[in-house]
């Protein structure tokens, strides 16, 4: 992998952004992309726009209005409160088709720029109930890629199953743990870093830092 070209998914988040560095650590060129789809925060945008410039790494970002407008959901409109989903429900906070459409742009721009890798932060393992983050959708599109463009794609999970404390970990090995806890956007309510603390992505953010710095995982 080390003499081959990588894109990777990026949102300027913690799982990205660690995934991010390990891009960076694997492979001899990376690459990153942005989807704009009218996130609740531009600042998701700008924060992702300015990890990539200050690391020097080439930064896509590609209009994915379209999202928003089929499948308005409670990141993208203000009007739609996060929550987590009832039983057997969806979180509000689902985007249908989102992974599906974001990875197979991926690829497209990866064969344009020469890429054969693809780097994605999506996880099963913190399932919070999204499909479009198991591994076997991940197999899946993956062999769908490779037979729409006859080509050989190979896309990359590193967080797939690690908890939250282990992305942690994972950053820390990299010897990034500090820069990604202070230069990261997790938080629904748009604070950056250790965020408000009290949506359920900062809720899950510093349970994971906090069993990390507890050895608890
Ligand atoms: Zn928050």
């Amino acid at each position: 992998m080390k003499n081959d070209k990588a894109i990777v998914v990026f949102s300027g988040g913690q799982d990205s952004t660690t995934c991010l560095f390990w891009a960076l650590k694997n492979f001899k060129e990376v690459e990153a992309v942005t989807f704009d789809y009218n996130q609740r925060h531009s600042l998701e945008i700008q924060c992702a726009k300015n990890i990539a410039d200050e690391l020097g790494v080439r930064h896509h970002i590609l209009d994915m209005s379209l999202l928003n407008q089929l499948a308005p959901n409670a990141l993208t409109r203000s009007d739609i409160e996060v929550k987590e989903g009832e039983e057997g429900e969806l979180p509000s906070t689902f985007v249908p088709g989102r992974n599906l459409l974001f990875l197979t742009f991926a690829g497209v721009l990866a064969r344009q720029v020469g890429a054969k890798h693809l780097v994605t932060g999506v996880c099963e393992t913190d399932f919070s109930g999204y499909p479009d983050c198991r591994d076997i959708f991940i197999k899946s599109l993956n062999v769908t890629l490779n037979l729409s463009m006859d080509d050989q794609f190979v896309i990359h999970t590193p967080l797939m199953w690690l908890n939250k404390a282990e992305t942690w970990a994972l950053a820390d090995e990299l010897g990034k743990l500090d820069y990604v806890r202070e230069n990261t956007l997790t938080c629904y309510n748009g604070v950056i870093s250790d965020g408000c603390g009290e949506c359920p992505a900062c809720v899950l953010r510093k349970r994971g830092l906090d069993d990390f710095y507890n050895g608890r995982f």
